[in-house]
Formats: structure tokens, C-alpha cells, sequence
């Protein structure tokens, strides 16, 4: 039988192209190779000549999902020590085959010993391998140790409060309230990103620790405004039931100027609704100015139930008008890395797998035009 093998042997020195080998006039489809491993091995001896070739075929096995042959061309080809390819890459390659396999256990013994050898490149390969298995895994507690324990090469402090903070709900119910408090407390520290104060926030308030939770929502609010939206109706419940409502439209009027949401002034209006008092004059003209962007449609009501000279069958027909094309502009999530959309909040980009990167477009263009005009 006339094999590839046989040429192979015949043509050596191979080159190989893409997904073909080509020896000399033949070219063969790597998609149709169909050869026993060993056997190959023993005929063709790993060299200097052939390497790339094994590597593509084991990169090959592996995404047909042929991850034993995989591992077994990687550990040949790491026993060859050929040079250029150091045991480092070859480790990693093999914990990537365990990893498509979804052998994590091996994958994490062969991660464990590379993140210690290799030198720093691949360690921090290594590294990122293993932090994606256990965050796959959702074991958050050991991706806390693992990102204490060798630091966070090129990923910055928000993957590890947001480890902090995926571990504490995981474990939220089972450890006690003290030590829960211990993890937030190491994961503010960090001092990077919303969401720690946001868990913080709602943790206090399930432990009816309300004023803790307000003094959580407001510092979320001033560190980064952009998550005005998953903050303020939680906040403006916990103010009524506090009676803290002037102190926190004290608080918003402060805010706003920095960051002219929508979503503020309606919380400023709902704040004076709330206590019987009117809007001053310099907070009408910003209420004029939100009615006339049209991004918000009880701002618009509010307004119009203030022009005593509309009827109410005039405000009958605009109303429900008003509200449908309110609607019909929905606000989304949106990853500032790649650009990702998603409706509901989610603190792991799922394309990316960047932390924290996903905001709401509305308020994420408010910060671009408030850069713009400072
Ligand atoms: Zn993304």
C-alpha cells in the first residue's frame, strides 16, 4: 500500500503549508491522515527536519478532538528536545490538549509544574491556562490562591476582586458573615472596579445592615457612575426606609454635573416628588434639557403634567406615544473591549472574558461627552 508515510519517508526534508504537507510534487491533506501514532514515531524519528510537522499534527488531533494522540506526538516531540522547543512550550501544549479533553486535573498537575519551571513567558501562559480552568470550573476559591499566590501578569487588579467577589457569593451562605466581610475587605482594598462595592452594598442590606449598604451604593456611585443604573432603585428604597432622602438628593445634585445621566435626574425629581418640594430653576432647565434629548420618558411626563395649558386629551394621546418610543430604544450592555452586547448585566464578558469591561451604552456615551467637554 501506497501510504503518505512511504513518500514521507522518500522526501524528507518536508515543508509543510497550512493544513498540507508538501514533499517534493505531493501534497497531502492533513484532514485525511488516518495513521497509527506509534508506529509513525518509531519510522520517523522527531527531528529538527520534521518538528512543525508533528506539532500541526498534533495540534490537529487535538481539534478533532483525538486529544490522546495529541498528547502522546506533544510528549514525544518534549522527549526529542529539539531545539527551540523548549519543555515549557511542550507542557503547555500537552495542558492545553488535557484542557480540550476536559481532563483539568491533568491539565492543572502539568500547569502546575510549568508555572513553576518555565521561564517567564511561558510561566505566564501557564498562568492564564490555569486561572481560565478554574474560573471554567467555577472553583473560585482556588483561583483566589492561584492569583495571590503568582500575582497577575498583564490582567490588573479587577480579575482578582471579581474572583474575590465570584467566590464570595459562591460561598456566601455556607461561611460566616465575618469572614465573608474578611474577602470583601481584601477585594475593596484592591481599589479597582464597581462591583465589589455593589456585592458589598447588597450583602449589608441582606444582613439589614442598611446604613452600611447606602455608605456601599454611594462610593459605587461616585467611583464609577456608569453603574448608576444597577444602583440607584436599590439605593432609593433603602434611603425611604432610612429616611435619608435629603441627604441622598444632596448627594445626586452633587453628582450629576460629572455625570448627566437621565437616570440621576429622574432620581433627583423622584426625590422631590417624594417630599413635596419643586424643582429650582436650575433644576427645571436641566429637566427642559433631558425632555428635549428624549431619553427619558417619565422626565417627559413629569414635564408635561407640569404645562397647565395642555388638556387632558391632548396628554391622553401624547402619553402613551411617548412612552412607546421610549421603549422602542432600550439601553444594552456593551463590552469596551470587544464589543460585545449583551441585555442583562454580566461581569465576565463572554466573548473576551475581560472582567468588569461590559457597561451600559447610555452611560458609557455620557462619559465620552463629559471627557469631550472637560
Ligand atoms: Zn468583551
Amino acid at each position: 500500500m501506497v501510504t503518505w508515510l512511504n513518500l514521507f519517508r522518500k522526501f524528507l526534508p518536508a515543508r509543510f503549508a497550512g493544513r498540507r504537507f508538501i514533499l517534493g510534487d505531493y501534497h497531502f491533506d492533513l484532514t485525511s491522515f488516518e495513521g497509527d501514532v506509534a508506529d509513525w514515531l518509531n519510522k520517523f524519528p522527531i527531528s529538527a527536519a520534521n518538528v512543525e510537522i508533528y506539532l500541526a499534527l498534533a495540534e490537529l488531533f487535538r481539534r478533532r478532538g483525538e486529544f490522546d494522540k495529541a498528547v502522546s506526538v506533544h510528549e514525544a516531540i518534549a522527549e526529542a528536545e529539539i531545539a527551540g522547543h523548549s519543555s515549557a512550550e511542550l507542557s503547555l501544549e500537552i495542558a492545553q490538549d488535557y484542557y480540550a479533553a476536559g481532563v483539568l486535573g491533568h491539565a492543572e498537575e502539568v500547569l502546575r509544574r510549568a508555572l513553576v519551571d518555565a521561564d517567564e513567558d511561558h510561566s505566564r501562559q501557564a498562568f492564564r491556562l490555569w486561572l481560565a480552568i478554574l474560573e471554567s470550573e467555577q472553583d473560585w476559591h482556588r483561583a483566589v490562591e492561584l492569583v495571590e499566590q503568582y500575582g497577575l501578569p498583564g490582567s490588573g487588579g479587577v480579575r482578582l476582586v471579581n474572583l474575590y467577589c465570584e467566590y464570595v457569593l459562591q460561598v456566601q451562605t455556607t461561611l460566616a458573615p465575618a469572614l465573608v466581610q474578611k474577602v470583601l475587605k481584601k477585594a475593596r482594598k484592591l481599589a479597582v472596579g464597581a462591583r465589589v462595592d455593589l456585592l458589598g452594598a447588597q450583602i449589608a442590606t441582606e444582613e439589614q445592615r442598611f446604613t452600611a449598604a447606602i455608605r456601599s451604593y454611594k462610593r459605587l456611585l461616585r467611583n464609577d457612575p456608569r453603574r448608576v443604573h444597577l444602583a440607584l432603585s436599590p439605593l432609593l428604597a433603602l434611603v425611604q426606609r432610612e429616611g435619608q432622602q435629603a441627604s441622598l438628593l444632596t448627594f445626586l445634585q452633587r453628582l450629576y454635573p460629572d455625570h448627566p445621566s437621565v437616570r440621576i435626574l429622574e432620581a433627583i425629581v423622584e426625590l422631590h416628588q417624594s417630599s413635596g418640594t419643586a424643582l429650582t430653576p436650575k433644576w427645571q432647565k436641566q429637566l427642559e434639557l433631558q425632555v428635549m434629548s428624549g431619553d427619558s420618558y417619565p422626565l417627559t411626563l413629569y414635564w408635561l403634567n407640569q404645562q397647565q395649558t395642555l388638556s387632558a386629551s391632548v396628554m391622553a394621546v401624547l402619553s402613551p406615544a411617548l412612552q412607546r418610543q421610549s421603549l422602542a430604544e432600550s439601553d444594552v450592555h456593551q463590552c469596551t473591549e470587544c464589543g460585545f452586547q449583551s441585555e442583562p448585566m454580566r461581569w465576565q464578558c463572554p466573548q473576551c472574558e475581560s472582567w468588569e469591561t461590559l457597561c451600559s451604552r447610555y452611560e458609557s456615551k455620557i462619559v465620552q461627552e463629559q471627557k469631550k467637554v472637560g
